[in-house]
């Protein structure tokens, strides 16, 4: 069991963050956000994958440029409070000042602070603050200290991790890390992709595997050897396919976890713990249900076996 971090709880439209509520995924629009019409269909797209929040980006330098000042940020905040909608604090490592005697991390949550400080003193707390190093070792550790000092809900994200494979590598370890320490209330893996979606469902299963929250169902399957005898990686290929994305609506109250075992040695363990479960024999396998044998079936039909026990 991973014990939360005890945070102040903020709302973005209906959906709570932090106070105990469920860790949140979040993208970001990849398209040219003033193309309404491209951004309003991407954000139904990452919608339909479970994605909670939807970020896009304002391009113009003059719009930041606008609230440097200190009245400008009050007038923000006093609009904001009135509207009761949250301000995300962000520190990146690529606007901290260098040259200050400051380590990276230390810079990065003193930034964060002091412009959360600004706020503060302007009476509004509806804030949570993300934190953006370089490095996954910077960035959870600078996470690790801002949560010791502050109770704002935190936004978890490894910045620019790359292409898909090593930027999901590099979230689930930062991010993951981080989670298992009981801090983080929503999270956003950042992909080199043209596809937000991509960063949604590794969300999804960077929060499955930790069994923070469970999104659908869960594949769990053997690596094959050379006790394998039926072509393992192209089941499991099709059966992933046939399951993910899966609309977030679909199975958010049934976790369900599917074991597919490439033989008869070591498959029946794992099919018998798992809810739905297959373990191969040559070109056919023994269909287990929550540890009960139920038949047994072709290879070629193991995948919409296994979908109909679901
Ligand atoms: S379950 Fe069987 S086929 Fe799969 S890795 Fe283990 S021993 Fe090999």
């Amino acid at each position: 069991m991973i014990k939360r971090r005890k945070t102040r709880q903020i709302k973005v439209a209906d959906l709570r963050i932090g106070g105990g509520a469920p860790v949140s995924i979040q993208s970001m629009t990849k398209v040219d956000t003033s193309n309404v019409n491209v951004t309003i269909s991407q954000i139904k797209e990452l919608e339909d994958v479970g994605c909670e929040i939807v970020r896009v980006a304002v391009k113009t330098s003059e719009d930041a440029d606008a609230i440097r000042k200190k009245e400008e940020v009050a007038q923000v905040a006093k609009a904001a409070k009135k509207a009761k909608i949250p301000i995300r604090i962000g520190a990146n490592s690529g606007s901290v000042l260098r040259g200050t005697g400051e380590d990276m991390v230390e810079a990065l949550v003193n930034l964060a602070m002091k412009h959360t400080k600004l706020f503060e003193d302007m009476g509004f707390h509806d804030i949570i603050i993300s934190l953006k190093a370089s490095d996954v070792v910077s960035t959870v550790e600078a996470y690790r200290r801002i949560a010791g000092i502050c109770d704002y809900p935190l936004h978890l994200g490894v910045t620019a991790a790359g292409l898909h494979d090593s930027g999901i590598v590099k979230s689930a370890i930062g991010i993951g890390a981080l989670l298992l320490d009981g801090i983080g209330d929503t999270i956003r893996v950042s992909l080199t992709s043209p596809d937000p979606v991509d960063e949604v469902i590794a969300g999804k299963r960077i929060l499955g595997a930790l069994g923070i929250r469970k999104f659908g169902p869960e594949i769990i399957a053997c690596p094959t050897c050379g006790r394998c005898q039926v072509d393992l990686v192209k089941i499991v290929k099709e059966l992933e396919k046939k399951l993910y994305p899966i609309p977030y609506t679909l199975y958010p109250k049934r976790p369900v976890t599917i074991a597919v075992m490439g033989c008869e040695v070591n498959g029946p363990g794992e099919a018998m713990d798992a809810d739905i479960g297959i373990a191969f024999g040559k070109d056919s396998g023994m269909l287990f249900k929550k540890g009960k044998i139920l038949k047994k079936v072709s290879a070629s039909t193991a995948v919409k076996e296994l979908l109909k026990c679901l």
